[in-house]
């Protein structure tokens, strides 16, 4: 399996991430969870291309997480491709209705399909075994897992349950949005992060969904984190490929 961090910044820009984007990929299966703003273009840079991707996982609907939705769609149609499917929380199907009525023009385009999901859900998406996990974020918001292998927390305060729920993955993806000086509701601080996570079983945990406030303050973060969570910790970077054996 492959997963490659399109986006890994927020709603705040930096400079150097896009908003949230994931892909996952085994063989000839191709899912793109999340697709805020930059994202389609990070995926023409990732060299997969949106044309390749038919199917989309929301975490949530908060506008750094579905800002590309429009353009993918309107890019796939222009570039002759069929279908799009959109799977996410409750909503979603609303969300894209709504989307659509604002630009009429791109309504019947394209054939889509809309998916809902519910927290502790056991489902398929784009061939892939996939279990969902409510996380604690201003609006309902899910965690996805992928078998033993990948985990995205998409956004969310630190919490046991969510820890639980990624508990023995070789892959962890963790919103950890500011360092510990901010004061933050509906997102970890570091220190939240690796107290949640004290004693559970992660191959690697990449922090992701960073704000402008945590540029140059990695090495503080990373400490903080490592003051309770012994494994192995990285921050995600826009096109970085990760590959994890089955
Ligand atoms: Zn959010
Ligand atoms: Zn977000």
């Amino acid at each position: 399996m492959q997963v490659t961090f399109l986006g890994t910044g927020a709603a705040m820009p930096t400079g150097d991430r896009y908003q949230t984007g994931i892909l996952v990929q085994e063989d000839d299966r191709t899912v793109l969870i999340d697709c805020g703003a930059g994202v389609l273009q990070r995926l023409e840079q990732s060299g997969v291309g949106y044309e390749a991707v038919s199917t989309v996982l929301l975490t949530h609907h908060h506008l750094d997480h579905v800002a590309d939705l429009l353009p993918l769609m309107k890019a796939r149609w222009l570039a002759g491709e069929e279908h799009l499917e959109i799977v996410g929380p409750q909503g979603t199907k609303a969300l894209v209705d709504d989307l659509l009525s604002v630009f009429e023009y791109l309504d019947g385009r394209l054939e889509l399909q809309i998916r809902e999901v519910v927290p502790d859900d056991e489902f398929t998406v784009a061939g892939f075994d996939v279990t969902s996990y409510e996380t604690r974020h201003s609006v309902p918001c899910l965690a996805y897992r992928f078998d033993d292998r990948f985990t995205f927390a998409g956004d969310s305060e630190a919490f046991a349950g969510l820890a639980n729920f990624a508990d023995g993955c070789a892959i962890l993806a963790h919103d950890c949005s500011f360092p510990d000086d901010v004061d933050v509701s509906n997102h970890p601080t570091p220190d939240s992060l690796g107290k949640t996570l004290s004693g559970v079983e992660i191959g690697r945990l990449y922090l992701t969904h960073l704000y402008p406030h945590t540029q140059g303050r990695h090495e503080e973060m990373r400490r903080s984190i490592a003051e309770h969570f012994d494994g192995d910790v990285r921050f995600a970077e826009d096109l970085q490929r990760v590959t994890i054996e089955s």
